[in-house]
């Protein structure tokens, strides 16, 4: 029986050595607690409630989800390359079957996170893979456990193989990032968490320091943000929650969703 402690509510597992009675993710201002306040649970409990399950979305994506839904419902994605596959972003629970599901596909030769949301078990998924996981350093001190895998990176970008890249871009956290596979799609493809999320109608793209809490950021970093986005080419976007995928119109749609904000944003990528 472990003693780690996992909050229910965003997924981050805690070990004994850090016994925070609230959790401090949902403490913050960008998440929030249930109405009848913190609810912890262990490894085991959830492990014997729920599983994992994976969706081939693309010859090269895979998206895997816990079953049923748990903590925010997050999803991670599961992307297939031949010089070594990544994993954006966690979710809480590593079963036996999703881990033979990666070694059958020819494991992880990284994690790499959008935001601390999704830092739930990573440990776990590095342990069993044996692998890096990066974090930019801006976001260090939400890491509330800290494994000897992760890795942390600075600066704007991070370049990884096969012209894949992480983009610092801000906003939500300071360390937020999303990543860039250029081979996925004509244009690229982005990988962002929450750093930008679509709306149900999958025809709006909001960019906000709290999504649950409905808190904007000021203007200046939505319009900093816009002009980042304005050069960096891509024509698919793998947003938060299943189903929040844009593989048309993208540019239109941020072009459309910037203005909102009254931010002006060329649609043609430079
Ligand atoms: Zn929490
Ligand atoms: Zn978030």
């Amino acid at each position: 029986m472990s003693s780690i402690k996992i909050c229910a509510t965003c997924g981050t597992h805690y070990p004994p050595q850090r016994p925070f009675d609230i959790c401090p993710i949902c403490d913050d201002d960008r998440q929030y607690l249930p109405p009848g306040g913190q609810i912890w649970t262990t490894p085991e409990a959830l492990a014997g409630s729920h599983s994992v399950k994976s969706h081939r979305l693309h010859d090269y994506i895979y998206e895997l989800e816990i079953a049923p839904s748990f903590a925010i419902g997050q999803r991670a994605f599961f992307i297939l390359s031949g010089e070594g596959n990544i994993l954006w972003d966690c979710i809480p629970l590593l079963d036996d079957p999703i881990k033979a599901f990666i070694r059958e596909h020819g494991g992880l030769r990284a994690i790499a996170f959008s935001h601390p949301h999704y830092y739930s078990n990573m440990n776990d998924w590095a342990d069993a893979f044996g692998c890096p996981v990066y974090i930019h350093r801006s976001d260090e001190h939400w890491i509330f456990n800290k494994g000897p895998h992760v890795e942390l990176w600075d600066g704007e970008e991070k370049q990884l193989w096969e012209g894949m890249r992480l983009i610092n871009l801000g906003g939500h956290f300071p360390g937020s990032s999303i990543l860039h596979v250029p081979s996925l799609s004509p244009e690229g493809t982005v990988f962002c968490g929450d750093t930008m999320v679509i709306s149900p109608s999958n025809k709006h793209i909001a960019i906000q320091y709290s999504y649950p809490n409905r808190m904007p950021l000021p203007g200046h970093e939505v319009e900093r943000i816009s002009a980042r986005l304005e050069n960096i080419p891509f024509d698919t976007l793998y947003s938060f929650y299943k189903h929040l995928t844009i593989t048309k119109d993208v540019r239109m749609i941020l072009k459309s969703s910037m203005e909102r904000y009254g931010v002006s944003f060329s649609d043609g990528c430079r």
